[in-house]
């Protein structure tokens, strides 16, 4: 069932880490998934998702950043049986659910639905994400490089109010078409506002206009009862230095009533639990009102 149907019986905010990765998407693949769930479990963590990126078309991006991010069909299989492993071994001490970071993929957005039915019997939890819009010469990634996503999509679109506009309106589609696939998942939004990962670097001319795009976004959440990811990566990232999504959304998700899952975004057991106490205030802030 989502997690709309029993909110009583979910953990609170800061034991469920919503979004987790593990060496199945690192370059060194040693694997430490042991780490990872003994940290959460020290950390008291109750609830892991692990939401691992599965295969992405080729020829839509850059073949060396597929190879290095989304697995293949081979991979993909040993990541869910390895994942199926912890789930048994920690049986009784952590939930863990076996997931996937559910790429959008513009121009292909049935993709996800090779492999959310092929594992259908065997997963229990995906998010969904935006990483990539359209551009000139084929799609772009929005959070992997400041430059990339000048010359790719601020510089040809006329600037970033435009990037951004077609950000929430993709967004929208994204949850559109997931939410029609009419599967238990995903029902969760992963790092709203990623478009935002270099904000220092490309400022807004209309943050007004901006903002009523991005309560569209969550206006649809709240109706389809989904929840959103409040996702500590952002922390880290030198152009932002703050969670996604920002306080100001945080508040108006809250205010809509929109449930909130923290997510490490760990890639490494090192990042297990990153930033839980800052994203729990930042939370706690934007259901008083307050910026945190
Ligand atoms: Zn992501
Ligand atoms: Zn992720």
């Amino acid at each position: 069932m989502p997690d709309m149907a029993h909110p009583q019986a979910e953990p609170p905010f800061g034991r469920w880490d919503g979004h987790c990765h593990t060496h199945f998407s690192r370059r060194d693949g040693v694997d430490d998934t042991d780490a990872f769930a003994a940290r959460l479990h020290a950390l008291g963590f109750v609830r892991v998702s692990f939401t691992e990126h599965p295969t992405f078309p080729s020829g839509r991006i850059d073949e060396n950043l597929r190879r290095e991010v989304y697995l293949d069909e081979e991979g993909l299989e040993r990541y869910v049986r390895r994942m199926e492993g912890v789930r048994e071994a920690y049986r009784g001490r952590l939930e863990v659910r076996v997931g996937f970071e559910v790429d959008f993929v513009p121009g292909d957005p049935d993709w996800p639905l090779v492999y959310l039915e092929r594992y259908a019997g065997r997963a229990d939890d995906a998010t969904l994400s935006l990483h990539f819009l359209p551009g000139e010469d084929g799609l772009v990634p929005l959070d992997v490089d400041p430059d990339v996503l000048e010359a790719g999509l601020v510089h040809p679109l006329g600037g970033i109010d435009a990037v951004r506009r077609l950000y929430w309106e993709t967004l929208l589609e994204a949850v559109e078409r997931a939410n029609a696939w009419g599967l238990p998942y995903p029902r969760r939004l992963s790092h709203l506002d990623v478009v935002g990962k270099f904000r220092d670097r490309f400022p807004l001319a209309d943050p007004e206009a901006d903002r009523q795009l991005a309560l569209r976004v969550l206006d649809r959440v709240r109706e389809l009862g989904w929840a959103l990811d409040v996702n500590a990566k952002g922390v880290d990232v030198p152009l932002r230095r703050e969670a996604y999504p920002d306080a100001d959304l945080l508040a108006a998700a809250t205010a809509r009533g929109i449930p909130l899952v923290y997510g490490s975004d760990a890639h490494h057991s090192a990042e297990v639990g990153r930033h839980r106490d800052r994203l729990a205030a930042a939370v706690a802030a934007a259901g008083t009102g307050r910026a945190p």
